[in-house]
């Protein structure tokens, strides 16, 4: 038990006050209870130095009165020791710190005890008693030394060789057998009395200082019990925020992993949108998204199908994938219209397949493909395509990725759209509003590029031009609608022809049609256009119940057998067909001479 010194001292009168307290059983704090029990003791010291002092000087008187003999020595030691005590004494009465107290009182008491010792040659029993009397208080003292003060180890090995000293003092006093008078054995009485007193007195305070310790220790210990409580309160606590942690960084780390893969599908997307709004020719364009899909996840087998007629294409769009394997792709092409087919009656949007492949679809599983979506392609208009995915996860669709794989099917909607107006903006550039054949503009542009083509590469070039007879007639005696119709008729007849033979037609007046055959002349055009004429004297137009036949007037010529300048090919042509006119209509005309000299 050490104590703070650094703590200031009460005054007296506070711990007079706080001793009151303690007797009516108030809890005080344990530092200031020894506090109490120090200054309690320094009281009981001063009136044990009051008696012990007392008892001396009635020694003293005694012994000048009985005119014992006393040493010189003896004489030294006893005023040094009513000296040294009563400035002890003064030293408590005036409440100095205690340590200093003891510190002073056992130096004192050190010389004391050599003088003493010292006087051991005149052995007395007087001597004795105080040396006894030293002993103990020597004895209380160190007690006192190891209890209150800071363990100075100078202050306990001071006390404790004054107390050795002592007790060598006695022993050998005791050894020495004494005479004792009657007041003598009073006063050693008296003298062993109060140094037992203040033996029982120490140990009394020694004890209720251990139990102050204790209950103090049984009040820290309910305390730290308290504390463990609310520790292990806060530990539970801790425990649950980590479980709860360990909830949330599951979530997180699932969070992550959907984040990862909506990150990948919005690169999908963005690859996907990059094409859709690049790529202008459908073709291409299902190759790349095709592409881009077989590498994506566990895909094994694409197919991407567009029906016939939807932005301008006379065949059905047909591109598929599956990796590796050429008989297993022409077998999925060739289903292609089926599948189709087949989609177009979906109720919903998308199907999926994930245990069983359906019939048709079983040849797939040689690509490894265990579960399969299909999904409808739609624009405005309805369903114009049809987008099939195998993948090698069984499980690899659900209704999410559903939605994934729905979403990109509306891009290529988007595309298909985009297509369409496309061809639409194109057609109405190139081609002609009433017969969808090229209007003038577009035919000359295709033109000048045949005449580049011949230059280059010394190739003939074959051009014809034909006119309707009468038309003016027509319009007339039917009306100019049933003559569009006419004129409608005339251009399908000619641009079927013109078209399976690898040339090009075009509308170059109201009923004047222009075509153009690169790598041909005359000799080979003439059939063609034969053709044309017969089919044209051929057909029967109808016109409320009456039949219409009509005619037309037809000029040909070539580069470089009858038109040696590409440039006047149309010019050579029109004289052609301009002398089919003059010369009675209905046939057809090869430029030449003839012709020349009469358009001179
Ligand atoms: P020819 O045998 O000499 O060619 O006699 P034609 O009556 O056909 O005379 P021409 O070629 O000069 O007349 C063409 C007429 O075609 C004039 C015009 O009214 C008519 N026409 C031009 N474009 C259209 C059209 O788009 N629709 C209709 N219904 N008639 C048109
Ligand atoms: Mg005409
Ligand atoms: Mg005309």
């Amino acid at each position: 038990m050490s104590r703070d010194n650094s703590k200031e001292e009460a005054s007296a009168e506070e711990l007079e006050r706080r001793a009151q307290s303690l007797r009516e059983g108030e809890e005080i704090d344990f530092q200031d209870k020894l506090e109490v029990m120090r200054f309690t003791q320094q009281k009981k010291h001063i009136y044990m130095h009051t008696i012990l002092l007392f008892m001396m000087v009635c020694f003293m008187a005694y012994q000048v009165s009985s005119k014992n003999p006393i040493s010189a020595m003896n004489v030294i030691g006893m005023v040094w020791v009513v000296i040294s005590h009563g400035i002890d004494y003064l030293m408590c009465y005036k409440r100095y710190y205690f340590r200093h107290r003891i510190l002073t009182g056992t130096k004192l008491n050190l010389v004391a005890s050599v003088i003493f010792f010292s006087a051991t040659y005149e052995m007395n029993a007087i001597a004795a008693l105080f040396g006894f009397s030293v002993y103990i208080l020597y004895f209380v003292e160190y007690i006192e030394c190891i209890e209150f003060t800071n363990s100075e180890e100078k202050e306990k090995t001071a006390v404790a060789m004054a107390a050795f000293f002592a007790v060598t003092y006695i022993l050998v006093s005791l050894m020495t057998p004494v005479r004792l008078s009657l007041v003598e054995i009073i006063l050693l009485i008296g003298i062993v009395c109060i140094a037992l007193y203040t033996l029982v007195e120490q140990i009394y305070n020694y004890l209720d200082h251990y139990v102050t310790y204790i209950s103090e220790l049984n009040h820290e210990k309910a305390e730290l019990l308290q504390k463990n409580s609310s520790l292990s309160e806060q530990s539970t606590k801790i425990k649950e925020a980590v479980n709860l942690l360990g909830v949330q960084k599951i979530e997180l780390s699932n969070a992550y992993e959907t984040i990862q893969i909506q990150n990948q599908e919005m690169k999908m997307h963005n690859e996907i949108l990059g094409i859709v709004s690049t790529e202008k020719d459908m073709e291409q364009f299902a190759e790349r998204i095709t592409n881009v899909l077989i590498n994506w996840d566990n895909i094994c087998a694409v197919g991407l199908f567009v029906d016939a007629l939807i932005y301008g294409n006379s065949y059905p769009l047909i591109c598929a994938k599956v990796p590796q394997d050429a008989n297993l792709e022409e077998q999925f092409r060739k289903s292609a219209e089926n599948i189709l087919f087949e989609i177009h009656h979906f109720d919903e949007d998308f199907q999926i397949d994930i245990n069983s492949l359906p019939e048709q679809y079983t040849f797939l599983k040689k690509s490894g493909t265990k579960s399969l979506i299909r999904i409808q392609i739609l624009t405005e208009g309805g369903m114009c395509g049809a987008l099939v995915l195998g993948s090698k996860d069984p499980k690899n669709f659900d209704s999410e990725s559903g939605s994934f794989y729905l979403s990109i099917a509306t891009q290529i909607g988007i595309a298909v759209k985009n297509a369409n107006l496309y061809a639409t903006m194109e057609n109405l550039a190139t081609r002609d509003g009433l017969t969808g054949i090229y209007n003038r503009r577009h035919f000359n542009k295709l033109f000048s590029d045949y005449v580049t083509s011949a230059m280059d590469g010394r190739l003939p070039i074959a051009v014809a031009l034909f006119d309707i007879d009468k038309f003016k007639n027509v319009n007339d005696t039917y009306g100019h609608s049933f003559g569009d119709m006419v004129i409608v008729t005339v251009s399908h007849i000619a641009n079927e022809i013109v078209e399976k033979n690898g040339g090009i037609l075009g509308r170059y007046g109201g009923e004047e049609f222009m075509m153009a055959f690169l790598n041909r002349n005359v000799e080979e055009l003439l059939p063609i256009v034969e053709e044309i004429h017969e089919k044209i004297k051929a057909a029967e137009l109808n016109h409320n119940g009456d039949v219409v036949k009509i005619n037309v007037s037809i000029g040909v010529t070539d580069y470089p057998n009858t038109c040696s300048n590409p440039a006047d090919l149309l010019n050579h042509a029109d004289w052609a067909m301009y002398y089919s006119k003059q010369h009675g209509r209905g046939r057809i005309t090869v430029d030449g001479e003839n012709v020349w000299a009469e358009n001179q």
